[in-house]
C-alpha cells in the first residue's frame, strides 16, 4: 500500500475524495493540482501513517516510509530544478499537519527546511537577497526549535526564549521592528539561537537537512497528541484515531521583496456570508505574519466608498492608505487569483479559504478549503449557493451544520438599548453577535466571571480554552483572518479584531482608550456585526427567524416527514418555540408551576395533610391555579397538541429542608415545627429518582390526579367556549407496568366523563404515557392496547438503562469519557446502541398492537442531532425539544428524511 501521495504540475496520486487518508489540506492540494491550480510540489504521509507511528514508534515508521519519501524529494527537486542540502541550488521545504477536518492553529508547522551555514549562502547566492536568505535561516531555527525540539515559553509569564533574544538585539541596536535588522545581526541572531538551543536541549542544532526532515514529520504526527490539539478533538468530539497526516511542500517565498507577498482570502464574506471576494495580504512577508495578527494587513479588493467612510470614523484612513489593495498594486495577480478562486468556488461548491503566496511576481495558490464561517454566514451561503443553482436543495440542507444554528437563535443587542449606547471604539467586525461581560486579559482567567469578556493585544493557539469561555473576544491587533477570528468564528463567538485604538497594558490590567481606563472586572460589550466596543451592559432581545433563515426553514419543513415539538411549562416559553416553528408541545412538566410563591404553600398544605379531606381541601386551592397555567399553555399553542404530564418528582423536592425555612412553613401552617420535621424525614428516601415518584404518586395520591385532570379538561372547555381550538394530550410518568397505566386512565376517564356531564360540554383529549423504565419498553405491546401515545422518557430511559443516577453522574462521566469508557455523555447524545434497543423495541411492540400509535420523544435528546436522526430511523412521529433547539431538530428533520 501507499503511504505517501505526490502532488504537483498539474497531476497528483490523490484527490479530495481520499480526504480520511490524506487529510483535508493533502486531498484539496492533489486536488487543486489535478485541475490545473498552481500549486507548489509536494507530498503528503498519510493518516494511517500516523496511526502507525503512535503504534509502532519512530524508527519503525521510518523504515516503511523511507523510500517513497526519498523518491518524493526527488521529483518535488525536478519539478523545482533545485536539490534539497544543495548549497548552490538548495530546495527548502515546508513541513504541515492536515487533519480530516481543519483544526486551526491546533498542531504545528515547520517552514525553510532543509537550511543550514552551507545552504543559507547558496539561498542567498540564488536569490540574489542574502537579507531575505538569512532573514529565512532565523525564521527556520526559530520554527524547528519551537516545535521539534521544545524550546517554548517555560511559564505564561516567560516570552518565547527565541523572542527573548531578538528583544535583547532590538534594544542593543535601538530599533523597533524586525525589518530593522541587518544582515549581521540576524547572522548574530543564528548563532545566538543556535547557542540557546545548545544551551537548552544540550544538542548542536540539525545541520543535516534529511535529519531535519524525519525531525519535523515525528513532530507533527506529535502534534496530533499535543494538549491544544487535544482539547480541540475534544470540543469537536473528533476521535484520536483519525490521526493527521503530513505535507510536506516546496517553500515558496512571499518575503524575496516588494514583488513578493503573501495573504489570505475567502471566496464569500465569512462574517455575513455576502457574496463578496475578499482578503488580506501583506507585501514582502511570509504567510505566519498574516494569521499571527502581528502586523495589520491590507485589502485584496480595493476598498469601498461606503467602508472608506467608516475608516474615516475610526481615524484609519490615514494608515489604510498607505497600503493600497492587490487589486490595485497588482492587478495582474488579482485578475489571476479572482479566476482561480472562482474555478475553485465552483468545483468545491462551497466558499473556499485559500492561501496564497506570490513569489516574485508568481503566483501560488497554498491551500483551499471550505472556509469556515459564522452560523449566519453559512446559512446565507447555502441558500445564495441555491439561488445560483450551483447546489440542489438537498445539498444546500446537508450543508448545513445544525448545532451552528445556535448562534442565530440567542438573543441580540436591543435596538433602542443600542441607540443609548456609548460606543468607545471600533474594530473590526471578525465575528458577528452580540456579547456582553467583564473584562479579562488572560485565556486562562475567562472563568474568573460568569460573563467574561477576553481582552487581548492579539491571541494565539495557546488561548483557545478561554476564548471558548468567555462571552466575546476583543483584540487590538490583527486582521479580520488573524487567528482570534479564524477561531472566534469557528466557534461561532462574538469577536472584534484590530481595535488599534485600545491600548492594552497586560501588567497593569488595564485597557486604555484616550483618556479613559478600564479596569478588570469591568463590564463592555461587543457588536460583532459592526465592530463597535461600547462601555457597560447592553440589554438584549430575542431573534426572529426571518431572511434566509426563515427560507431555510421553509425548505426544511418541505423535506422533514417527522414533526418537531417542543418542552414548554409556561406560556411564555410555548410562544418563544412557537416562534421558532414548533408543532404542538411534546412536553409540559407541570412540577415547576407549583414552585411559585403562592403555590409552593398550597402545594406543601397539600404534602403535609394527614388526612385525605385536608389534602382534598389543599388540591382545590392549587386547581384554579393550575387551570390557569394550562389555559395559557393552550392559547399559546391554539390548533396545536399539547402534552401535559401528571406530576412527576418525589414529593420531598417541595418540602424545607433548612430549619428556618421549617419554622416559616410551621407558623404559616399554625402546626408543631415537628410535625413538620416529621413529615420532611418521612420523605426522606436513599434513591428518590427510584422511589416514590411520577404514576406511583398519582397511584397512591389518586387525587392528585383527579386534581390535574381536572385543571387540563377544564382549561381546555374555557377556551373553546372562546373559540380557542386546544388538543390535550394527558400524559402518565414512569409506568412500569400495564396496572400502572390503568389505575391512571381510570382517574383520569372517570374525572373528565365527570366534568363533561357537570358543563353538559365535551372535548376531544388522549390520554397516553411516557416509557422511560425499560421494563416498559419491554411490555410496549400490552401498553400500547390501552395507550393513545408513546412519548419516550430518554433522561429517565438512560438513567435506568445505564443504572447511572442523572444527579449524580457527573462525578465520574467525565472520567469515563477521559478514559474511552465512553465516548460521549449518554444523557447528552442518545445512546443508540444501548438505549436505542429499548426505543426501537418499544416502538415496534407498541405498533404490534396499535399500529398507528402515535410515538415520540420529550427527553433532552431530541434536540441533539445525531439523536434527532437516530428517532426519524426508529420511525417517531415527532421529536419534542427546548424551544431553541426547534430549529435545529427542523432541520435535522429534514437532513434525516433527505
Ligand atoms: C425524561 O425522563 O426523559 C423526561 C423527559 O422526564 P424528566 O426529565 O422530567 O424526568
Ligand atoms: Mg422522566
Amino acid at each position: 500500500k501507499n503511504r505517501v501521495y505526490r502532488f504537483g504540475n498539474k497531476i497528483a496520486d490523490g484527490s479530495s475524495k481520499m480526504r480520511n487518508l490524506l487529510g483535508g489540506k493533502g486531498a484539496n492540494l492533489a486536488e487543486m493540482s489535478a485541475i490545473g491550480i498552481p500549486v507548489p510540489p509536494g507530498f503528503t504521509i498519510t493518516t494511517e501513517v500516523c496511526t502507525e507511528y503512535n503504534l509502532l514508534g519512530r524508527d519503525a515508521v521510518v523504515d516503511l516510509i523511507k523510500d517513497e519519501v526519498e523518491d518524493a524529494i526527488t521529483t518535488i527537486e525536478s519539478l523545482m530544478a533545485a536539490k534539497f542540502g544543495d548549497k548552490d541550488n538548495p530546495l527548502l521545504v515546508s513541513v504541515r499537519s492536515g487533519a480530516r477536518v481543519s483544526m486551526p492553529g491546533m498542531m504545528d508547522t515547520v517552514l525553510n527546511l532543509g537550511m543550514n551555514d552551507e545552504v543559507v549562502l547558496g539561498l542567498a547566492k540564488k536569490t540574489n537577497n542574502e537579507q531575505f536568505a538569512w532573514d529565512s535561516y532565523r525564521r527556520f531555527i526559530q520554527m524547528y526549535g519551537g516545535v521539534v525540539l521544545g524550546m517554548k515559553p517555560e511559564s505564561k509569564d516567560d516570552i518565547d526564549p527565541f523572542e527573548e533574544i531578538m528583544e535583547h538585539l532590538k534594544e542593543k541596536r535601538g530599533i523597533q521592528l524586525d525589518t530593522e535588522f541587518t544582515i549581521q545581526d540576524l547572522k548574530d541572531l543564528v548563532y545566538d539561537f543556535k547557542d540557546a538551543v545548545k544551551k537548552r536541549t544540550g544538542h548542536d542544532f540539525p545541520t543535516n537537512p534529511w535529519e531535519q526532515l524525519w525531525g519535523a514529520i515525528m513532530a507533527v504526527f506529535n502534534s496530533w497528541n499535543g494538549d491544544r490539539a487535544v482539547y480541540y478533538r475534544n470540543m469537536h468530539g473528533y476521535p484520536a484515531d483519525w490521526g493527521t497526516a503530513v505535507n510536506v511542500q516546496a517553500m515558496v517565498y512571499g518575503n524575496m521583496g516588494n514583488n513578493s507577498g503573501t495573504g489570505v482570502c475567502f471566496t464569500r464574506d465569512a462574517g455575513t456570508g455576502e457574496n463578496k471576494f475578499n482578503g488580506e495580504y501583506l507585501i514582502n512577508a511570509q504567510g505566519e505574519d498574516v494569521v499571527a495578527g502581528v502586523r495589520t494587513p491590507q485589502q485584496i479588493t480595493k476598498i469601498g466608498s461606503e467602508r472608506w467612510a467608516e475608516l474615516a470614523k475610526i481615524d484609519e484612513v490615514e494608515r489604510i492608505a498607505n497600503y493600497p489593495s492587490l487589486e490595485e498594486l497588482m492587478p495582474d495577480i488579482f485578475d489571476e487569483l479572482n479566476g482561480y478562486q472562482q474555478i475553485l468556488e465552483n468545483h468545491y461548491r462551497d466558499m473556499q479559504d485559500m492561501e496564497f503566496t506570490i513569489q516574485d511576481g508568481k503566483l501560488w495558490i497554498l491551500q483551499t478549503r471550505n472556509g469556515k464561517r459564522t452560523g449566519a454566514a453559512m446559512v446565507k451561503i447555502a441558500m445564495d449557493l441555491l439561488k445560483e443553482g450551483l447546489i440542489t436543495e438537498q445539498e444546500a440542507l446537508l450543508q448545513i451544520e445544525p448545532n451552528k444554528l445556535d448562534e442565530l437563535l440567542h438573543p441580540v443587542f436591543d435596538p433602542s438599548a443600542l441607540k443609548r449606547a456609548n460606543v468607545i471604539a471600533q474594530g473590526l467586525p471578525a465575528s458577528p453577535g452580540a456579547a456582553t461581560g467583564k473584562i479579562v486579559f488572560f485565556a486562562d482567567e475567562a472563568s474568573k466571571y460568569k460573563s467574561s469578556i477576553l481582552v487581548r493585544i492579539e491571541t494565539s493557539p495557546e488561548d483557545l480554552e478561554g476564548m471558548n469561555i468567555a462571552k466575546g473576544i476583543l483584540t487590538a491587533r490583527g486582521g479580520m483572518t488573524s487567528h482570534a477570528a479564524v477561531v472566534a468564528r469557528g466557534m461561532g463567538k462574538c469577536c472584534i479584531s484590530g481595535a488599534g485604538a485600545l491600548k492594552i497594558n497586560y501588567k497593569t490590567r488595564t485597557l486604555k482608550v484616550g483618556d479613559h481606563e478600564y479596569h478588570e472586572g469591568d463590564w463592555i460589550s461587543l457588536n460583532g456585526s459592526t465592530g463597535n466596543i461600547i462601555e457597560g451592559k447592553v440589554a438584549t432581545v430575542e431573534p426572529e427567524l426571518s431572511g434566509e433563515f426563515g427560507e431555510l426553514m421553509a425548505l426544511s419543513d418541505k423535506y422533514a416527514i417527522m414533526k418537531v415539538r417542543t418542552n414548554a411549562d409556561t406560556p411564555k416559553d410555548a410562544r418563544i418555540a412557537r416562534n421558532f416553528g414548533a408543532d404542538g408541545i411534546g412536553l409540559t412538566r407541570t412540577e415547576h408551576m407549583f414552585f411559585e410563591l403562592d403555590r409552593i404553600k398550597a402545594m406543601r398544605e397539600m404534602i403535609l395533610a394527614d388526612t385525605l379531606k385536608e389534602r382534598k381541601q389543599a388540591l382545590e386551592d392549587l386547581l384554579p391555579m393550575q387551570r390557569a397555567d394550562f389555559e395559557g399553555i393552550f392559547e399559546a399553542m391554539e390548533g396545536k397538541s399539547v402534552t401535559i404530564r401528571l406530576l412527576d418528582p418525589p414529593l420531598h423536592e417541595f418540602v424545607p429542608h433548612q430549619l428556618a425555612t421549617q419554622k416559616e412553613l410551621a407558623a404559616q401552617m399554625h402546626i408543631p415545627l415537628q410535625a413538620v420535621k416529621n413529615k420532611v424525614a418521612e420523605l426522606e428516601e436513599f434513591n428518590p429518582m427510584l422511589g416514590h415518584r411520577g404514576c406511583r404518586l398519582g397511584n397512591t395520591y389518586p387525587e392528585i390526579t383527579e386534581m390535574q385532570t381536572r385543571a387540563i379538561i377544564e382549561a381546555a372547555l374555557n377556551l373553546k367556549e372562546r373559540g380557542v381550538i386546544c388538543k390535550p394530550e394527558i400524559m402518565v410518568p414512569l409506568i412500569g407496568t400495564v396496572k400502572e397505566f390503568l389505575y391512571q386512565e381510570e382517574i383520569i376517564r372517570n374525572t373528565a366523563k365527570a366534568i363533561f356531564k357537570e358543563r353538559n360540554d365535551s372535548i376531544a383529549y388522549l390520554v397516553g404515557t411516557m416509557i422511560e423504565i425499560p421494563r416498559a419498553a419491554l411490555m410496549a405491546d400490552r401498553i400500547a392496547e390501552h395507550a393513545d401515545f408513546f412519548s419516550f422518557g430518554t433522561n429517565d430511559l438512560t438513567q435506568m438503562t445505564f443504572g447511572y443516577s442523572r444527579d449524580d453522574a457527573s462525578k465520574f462521566l467525565p472520567v469515563y469519557i477521559d478514559k474511552g469508557i465512553l465516548q460521549v455523555d449518554p444523557f447528552e447524545v442518545l445512546d443508540q446502541e444501548g438505549v436505542g434497543q429499548l426505543i426501537k423495541v418499544g416502538t415496534e411492540r407498541g405498533r404490534s398492537t396499535k399500529p398507528n400509535l402515535k410515538v415520540g420523544i420529550c427527553g433532552e435528546h431530541g434536540g441533539e442531532p445525531s439523536s434527532v436522526e437516530f428517532c426519524y430511523r426508529t420511525g417517531m412521529d415527532y421529536v419534542s425539544c427546548s424551544p431553541y433547539r426547534v430549529p435545529i431538530a427542523r432541520l435535522v428533520s429534514a437532513q434525516a428524511a433527505i
